[in-house]
């Protein structure tokens, strides 16, 4: 992956922990944050770290923001600041703007100055905690829409051994195995004659409550 540069604003425990994994992937991240203690917090995470408010032009600027690829608002609780900086980024120009709301109506206003992907990390989590619970062989999912999902499950043991064909998986669950994730490789719209194997991922796309019957078979 092409290296890029981030700029996480609010180095709280959600800011820290995005601009950490990116950091670790070889990313150029700046960490901006108003309390000198979180700046120095994140100063091993990141490549730089810089005391600022971020909803002073002047600040931010100075930072050549607007050169970055991605900036992320993960200020929480303030919610004027969070709001103001969104908007100050907007009206720079910046081509990808993540912001994280920490409800409803925060979040609206957000979607209103046109942030184009907003994040709810409590409301997002505890959806996943509560999937993870209903199909407890599944290890990550796409929400591909309201009722659609991609997700990648766990082969049921009573499964090793069998070929898709008499397996029948989209006849018998209404759900379509679209890859195989493998020793570390993938194979892509799987023959139905492919033999599944133990520790195999199928990927499988199809409705919530399908995927979910699915992967609650033991
Ligand atoms: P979390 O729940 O992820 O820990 P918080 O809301 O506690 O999130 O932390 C958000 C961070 O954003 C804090 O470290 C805070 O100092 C920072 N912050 C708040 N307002 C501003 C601002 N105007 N400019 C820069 N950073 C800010």
């Amino acid at each position: 992956m092409a290296k890029k540069q981030y700029a996480v604003i609010g180095l709280g425990r959600f800011g820290t922990s995005i601009a950490r994994r990116l950091h670790e992937a070889g990313q150029e991240v700046l960490g901006i944050d108003i309390d000198e203690e979180s700046v120095e917090n994140a100063e091993p995470f990141v490549t730089h770290a810089v005391v600022a408010d971020s909803t002073e032009e002047k600040a931010i600027t100075s930072l050549g923001i607007d050169n970055f690829d991605c900036v992320i608002v993960a200020i929480g609780d303030d919610i004027q600041s969070s709001i103001l900086t969104a908007m100050l980024l907007k009206n720079l120009g910046i081509k990808k703007i993540i912001a994280k709301a920490i409800g409803k109506r925060h979040g609206q206003v957000l979607e209103a100055i046109g942030i184009h992907w907003i994040i709810y990390p409590e409301r997002d989590m505890g959806e996943r905690v509560a999937n993870q619970l209903l199909s407890p062989n599944m290890l990550n999912y796409i929400e591909l829409s309201k009722d659609y999902n991609i997700e990648e499950i766990i082969l049921p043991p009573k499964m090793e051994g069998k070929n898709l064909r008499e397996l029948n998986i989209r006849a018998k669950f209404n759900v379509s195995v679209i890859a195989i994730l493998r020793n570390g490789e993938i194979i892509i719209s799987p023959s139905p004659e492919e033999l599944l194997q133990k520790d195999d991922i199928l990927v499988t796309i199809g409705n919530r409550n399908d995927l979910a019957k699915f992967s609650r078979i033991e």
